[in-house]
């Protein structure tokens, strides 16, 4: 047996070899805690870890689908999409507006601001900047208005959340399943704020708002069209007629009038 304080040295030596772990366990005990009492998850991840979140998922998604390097294609989302980052409201992030080598029409947006428009999406729209500014507002509303970081963060949780603190192995795993996620819809309320917000953007950018009608009703016919090849961004929940009436209700409630639809 050991004397008295020998022992008691000895016990201090073994806490202190383990401190690194407790205070990391002490860390995700005290994060788990604090989301469960005030059920603010989205509190949990940085404005910076969101914008190396998306970042990386972003590269990941791009090297899964390829990327569209056409510059006149690149030359127009690129200045449509600097429009909208100046119209896009507070919280704001460093958007980057991309698109990828994909024939489907659709359109996805990563958490921290990274956009992508697909190139089968701007094969429907044409060269329509109206359209395009509607598209990209909608998707950066979804950043904006922090949809996808929030969604990041019920769907993955901790797990995602714990990677990104630590820097764990895993973080490649969830930068890939941060990419199917986000092409997924938001769900009824968020979409319908990011077909509000997209008009609005659009509008204080300089664009027809009332271009968003008619992209919703394009996507009702390719939808009737090619109901197996639509993309997600119009798969949605509410559908497509649901969400032209709402549009039309909020170019009526903001007194706008446009060459797609006049109220
Ligand atoms: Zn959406």
């Amino acid at each position: 047996m050991l004397p008295r304080h020998r022992k008691r040295q000895q016990e201090v030596l073994i806490v202190s070899r383990y401190r690194p772990y407790r205070r990391r366990w002490m860390l995700i005990a005290a994060l788990t805690a604090l989301a469960v009492v005030c059920g603010c998850q989205s509190r949990l991840i940085s404005k910076d870890q969101e914008i190396q979140l998306g970042q990386d998922a972003g590269d990941d998604f791009e090297r899964k689908q390829g990327r569209d390097r056409d510059p006149a294609r690149n030359a127009l989302v690129n200045s449509v999409g600097a429009n909208i980052e100046r119209a896009a409201e507070p919280p704001d992030y460093p958007y980057d507006f991309r698109i990828i080598a994909s024939n489907q029409p659709n359109a996805a947006a990563f958490p921290g601001g990274r956009i992508y428009i697909f190139r089968g999406m701007i094969e429907a729209v044409g060269t329509n900047r109206d359209k395009i500014a509607w598209i990209l507002g909608h998707e950066t509303a979804h950043v904006a208005r922090q949809h996808a970081v929030r969604r990041i963060e019920r769907q993955l949780g901790y797990e995602a959340i714990i990677a990104l603190i630590f820097k764990k192995k895993s973080a490649a795993r969830i930068a890939s399943a941060v990419g199917s996620l986000v092409v997924l819809d938001y769900g009824r309320d968020n979409e319908f704020e990011a077909d509000r917000m997209g008009m609005l953007y659009a509008h204080n950018a300089g664009y027809d708002p009332t271009a968003a009608v008619a992209v919703l009703k394009l996507f009702q016919e390719i939808q009737g069209r090619e109901p197996n090849d639509f993309g997600v961004m119009f798969a949605t929940h509410p559908g497509n007629q649901d969400r032209i009436n709402h549009a039309r209700g909020y170019i009526e409630e903001m007194d706008w009038s446009g060459a797609y639809y006049t109220p």
